[in-house]
């Protein structure tokens, strides 16, 4: 299927590695050109070369934390007319609600609900006048079906989730779509980090938490980041003009509800 994004451009953001970077992976693949970030300046270079020499379209990599005003204003500078925004940033560390205070929620709050904001408000006026936009938000299966130690993935993703639901209404009617991808487990270092974790803090070995989470998923393993890549050029396509507002989950089956 032609997805109808050949020339188009993408801020993709957090793209050196993980779900992010199958994201850009993904859009790369279709002829979009991209803008991505990451912190770490080497291996973002490296993200950037390897989409290039593969799919052969321009790649411009801003090194920075998204949440810094002044990495925001970088990317912006070099694509100041995106046509598709895909949001992302690190999740927050797991933990007791009792141990935060402030400035953890401040943190959580900054990288998963006022960032993508923030980005949002930069962009959406081009798209909206431009008759084009897809914004593509990387949020969490903890939307949907909280997870107790990562309390402040589900409280501030939440916040984030309900704004743009207001959102996403309001643009419609200009060509421009607002949508979440949930992600459940999918083979990435934040996995490995969070599998790790919980092993520490059960006393037990990081395989025996993996097995465990293998066994409790429906399709009895982890997603592949190039799945969720696919999903998220599909949802910057053409053909998705129609759908909007949505928060779509990517688990395997994970979710036990019926909707
Ligand atoms: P990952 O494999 O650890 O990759 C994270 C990427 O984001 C890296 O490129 C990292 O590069 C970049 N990054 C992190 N913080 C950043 C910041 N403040 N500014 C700019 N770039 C930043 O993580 P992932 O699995 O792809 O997860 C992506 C998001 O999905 C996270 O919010 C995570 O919580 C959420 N999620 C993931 C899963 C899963 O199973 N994988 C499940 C549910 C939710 P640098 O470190 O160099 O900045």
């Amino acid at each position: 299927m032609d997805l109808q994004i050949v020339g188009r451009r993408a801020i993709v953001c957090a793209a050196s590695k993980g779900l992010g970077r199958a994201c850009a992976e993904a859009l790369a693949a279709e002829g979009v050109e991209l803008v991505i970030n990451a912190r770490s300046e080497a291996p973002l270079q490296e993200t950037a070369e390897t989409i290039r020499s593969k799919y052969g379209v321009p790649v411009t990599a801003i090194a920075g934390d998204i949440t810094a005003d002044s990495t925001r204003q970088a990317i912006l500078a070099v694509c100041p007319d995106a046509d598709i925004l895909v949001t992302n940033a690190g999740g927050p560390p797991p933990g007791d609600f009792r141990d935060w205070g402030r400035e953890e929620w401040n943190k959580a709050l900054d990288a998963n609900m006022l960032t993508p904001i923030f980005l949002i408000k930069e962009v959406i006026d081009g798209m909206i006048a431009r008759k084009f936009g897809r914004i593509i938000n990387i949020t969490s299966g903890a939307v949907k079906a909280p997870i107790a130690v990562l309390g402040l993935s589900n409280g501030a993703r939440s916040g984030l989730t309900g704004f743009l639901a207001g959102l996403a209404r309001d643009v419609a009617q200009h060509g421009v779509t607002v949508n979440n991808l949930l992600p459940g487990p999918f083979e990435t270092d934040r996995l490995t980090v969070t599998m790790a974790g919980a092993a520490k803090r059960q006393g037990v070995a990081v395989e025996t938490i993996r097995n465990q989470r293998l066994a409790a998923n429906p399709s009895r393993r982890f997603g592949k980041p190039e799945e969720f890549g696919a999903f998220c050029a599909f949802l910057a396509s053409g053909h998705a003009g129609f759908l909007t507002g949505q928060n779509i989950l990517l688990d395997g089956g994970a979710y036990p509800g019926t909707f």
